[in-house]
C-alpha cells in the first residue's frame, strides 16, 4: 500500500486527519488569509467543524480581520486584537503564565 500519496484514504475516520487544536490555532491566520494549501485548509476546516473552542477563536479572528480591513490600515489593530484575545483566554479559564 502506498500511504505516502497526497490523497487521503476515505475509509479512515475524519478525526484522524483533522488538525489538532494546536495546529488549527497555529494556522488560523494562514487559513484566514487563504495561505494554506487546499489540503491543510481542509484539515483545519474539519477541525473547526468538530471543535467549538477553535471555532469560536476562528469566528473572532474572522470578525477581527473584517473589522481591520474595513477600517483603514492606519489604525493599530494589534492592541484591539490583543485585548480581545485576552478576553477570550479569560473566558476560557486558560490564563497562561502558570
Ligand atoms: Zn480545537
Amino acid at each position: 500500500m502506498n500511504d505516502a500519496t497526497g490523497s487521503a484514504p476515505e475509509s479512515a475516520p475524519s478525526r484522524a486527519h483533522a488538525a489538532d487544536c494546536g495546529e488549527a490555532l497555529d494556522r488560523l491566520f494562514e487559513f484566514l488569509d487563504s495561505e494554506c494549501s487546499e489540503v491543510d485548509g481542509d484539515r483545519i476546516r474539519e477541525h473547526l467543524a468538530d471543535c467549538e473552542p477553535c471555532l469560536a477563536e476562528y469566528d473572532i479572528e474572522d470578525h477581527l480581520k473584517k473589522l481591520v480591513r474595513r477600517s483603514c490600515h492606519e489604525a493599530a489593530p494589534m492592541a484591539l486584537h490583543l485585548r480581545i484575545r485576552e478576553q477570550l483566554v479569560i473566558l476560557r479559564g486558560e490564563y497562561p503564565g502558570s
